[in-house]
């Protein structure tokens, strides 16, 4: 899990180093122990084969002795009948023989557990395995064994000298040191059958063990790509996240972005959106029942009161997920001012902790949005005043003209300028007249609609813009100054101020934005000439023949 800062801790950093070996090496590991898993049955199956022919040939020496002492018991005996029963009793009694005779010196069969045979020759040159033991140099009484092919089957031959010796003496001459041999071939048939059983056994034994090593690789290698999918899908997601906030500067835009922002990343319940507005909070939320974005009243959600509060408190909290992981808190701040504070509610799945940092890249990047939008906010607003600076008319009377030259919209330009406010200033003062600027501002404010922009054009001269109005209906709007009464500051004097004002609408009255300026400031000099506090139309009848008074006019000083 990401630390506070963002980077990772060494048991998860180790475990993604492994997830990424694993998915880089799956091929490899799994051919390895492919491999390894070959050279073991190798390994067994010569191991095996070797253990067991030894097995073999020790049972075959203690046969071979065996047969040897009996054949001379029989000896002593002279009876020769007796020596061919102890040779085909060896064989009928099992211990996998399948053939057992004696050979004089000169290679001639004369006991065989196969009758058949007696009076055989055996010819050691064609006789492959006679090789073996013909060999002048062995001493009696030696044993050897070897495995060698026999009518098509694999057997172990024990070939042992049979030495000549006292209990011989009877029929045989005592200068003969060995008498001939005895051969008796073992069948390897059961050896191969267990060797082959036990390498079947570890072949399927170890394809299993291949197959789940194989699976456990697919496993890892298919978590490995779908962490990579999971990141590709959050940073795309980041990307459009970005690309969105950077469509506006404005922040009545930037909250709906933001709340846009958030639906289509979390699909919650609902979000509230809270940030400061002069001097309190103002709250936006979104439901997924309504479909749409509403005004909240703060005071009425103590839930809401409660985390605005720890915000306030510390600005620069990090962002928190409910202990069910249904619900976020992200908190938005720039260098610990308090921007905005976002709750989402309702989540359809739990919020993985481990995508915390996700939280926190979209905080940074809400809170520069925002930070920009304040910034742009101070430098597009006159601070005595709060409505927008000249600069900023020149900016939105373009975009209102581009707008309704496509739409073929009226809308109209009121320039406004305080009577004579000079001698507001001469008599009261300076401080005294900022306060009845002030003061016009918020009046301006209180009386135009939300559409509607309001600039400080000059010193102690205003412009509306009135968007989608025509001249008659911007008269309404700017008759509606004049009927909320006298402006009131705080000052200790009670100062009232009237304005005259000039309105010009596009197209009729100009089909430029200079032009409109123009003909509204006309419009203003004709109202000043026909006896201020009063508003007059550009190029209308009363313009020629004198401005008409409000029907409200605040009173002169
Ligand atoms: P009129 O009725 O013909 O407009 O008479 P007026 O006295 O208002 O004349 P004018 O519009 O030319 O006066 C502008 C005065 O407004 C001059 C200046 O002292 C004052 N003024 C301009 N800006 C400010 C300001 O920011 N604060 C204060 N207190 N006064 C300002
Ligand atoms: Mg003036
Ligand atoms: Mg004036």
């Amino acid at each position: 899990m990401p630390n506070k800062k963002g980077r990772m801790t060494a048991p998860k950093y180790l475990d993604q180093l492994r997830t990424e070996w694993v998915y880089a090496h799956r091929r490899k590991l799994f051919l390895g122990v492919a491999l390894i898993m070959c050279v073991f049955l190798i390994i067994l199956g010569v191991l095996l084969y070797r253990f067991l022919v030894r097995d073999n040939d020790l049972k075959s020496r203690e046969l071979a002795v065996t047969v040897v002492s009996g054949l001379k018991h029989a000896m002593v005996d002279r009876d020769p009948a007796a020596m061919q029963d102890t040779v085909e009793a060896i064989v009928s009694g099992g211990n996998s023989v399948r053939r057992l005779f004696i050979l004089d010196k000169d290679g001639r069969v004369v006991f065989s557990a196969d009758r058949k045979e007696l009076g055989k020759r055996f010819d050691r040159s064609t006789d492959p395995s006679c090789k073996v033991c013909h060999n002048d140099s062995l001493p009696a009484g030696f044993i050897n064994t070897v495995a060698v092919t026999v009518d098509d089957q694999r057997v172990l031959r024990t070939a042992c000298v049979l030495p000549n010796e006292p209990a011989c003496y009877s029929c045989h001459d005592a200068s003969q040191s060995k008498l001939g041999m005895l051969i008796i071939d073992r069948s390897l048939r059961d050896t191969y059958d267990l060797i082959g059983r036990t390498l079947l056994f570890f072949l399927l034994f170890g394809s299993a063990g291949l197959v789940s090593v194989g699976y456990v690789l697919n496993r890892g290698a298919g978590q490995y790509i779908r962490a990579i999918e999971n990141q590709g899908e959050e940073l795309t997601s980041l990307y459009i996240m970005v690309e969105r906030l950077s469509r506006s500067i404005d922040r009545k835009d930037l909250t709906t972005i933001v709340l846009e922002i958030l639906c289509d990343f979390f699909k919650p319940r609902e979000i509230y959106l809270v940030y400061p507005k002069n001097g309190g909070f103002r709250c936006i939320s979104w439901s997924s029942a309504e479909q749409r974005f509403e005004r909240v009243k703060v005071d009425a959600n103590p839930a809401l009161k409660r985390a605005i509060e720890r915000w306030t408190q510390n600005p620069a909290l990090e962002p928190e997920v409910a202990v069910d992981g249904m619900e976020i808190m992200l908190p938005v701040s720039r260098s610990r001012l308090p921007l905005a504070l976002v709750l989402v509610n309702g989540l359809p799945v739990p919020f993985q902790p481990r995508r915390m940092w996700l939280l926190r890249t979209m905080a940074d990047h809400f809170g520069a949005a925002f930070e920009n939008a304040r910034l742009y906010s101070i430098a597009i607003t006159d601070s005595l005043t709060s409505l927008y600076t000249r600069r900023h008319l020149d900016y939105c009377s373009e975009q209102l003209l581009t707008k309704a030259e496509e739409r073929k919209e009226p809308f109209c330009l009121v320039m406004m300028d305080i009577d004579d406010f000079k001698k507001v200033n001469d008599r009261y003062g300076h401080p005294a007249g900022d306060a009845v600027l002030a003061a016009l501002g918020v009046r301006i404010l209180e009386c135009i609609r939300d559409v509607d922009l309001a600039f400080r054009y000059g010193g102690e001269e205003f412009v509306l813009l009135l968007p989608r109005t025509s001249a008659e209906e911007g008269q309404i709007v700017a008759h509606r100054i004049f009927e909320a009464g006298p402006i009131k500051t705080n000052q200790s004097e009670s100062i009232s101020c009237t304005v005259s004002m000039g309105l010009a609408a596009w197209p009729e009255h100009a089909a430029t934005i200079s032009d409109l300026l123009q003909a509204a400031d006309r419009a203003l000099y004709a109202a000043k000439r026909a006896g201020k506090n009063r508003l007059a139309v550009a190029s209308s009848p009363a313009l020629c023949d004198g401005s008409v008074p409000p029907p409200n006019a605040l009173p002169g000083d």
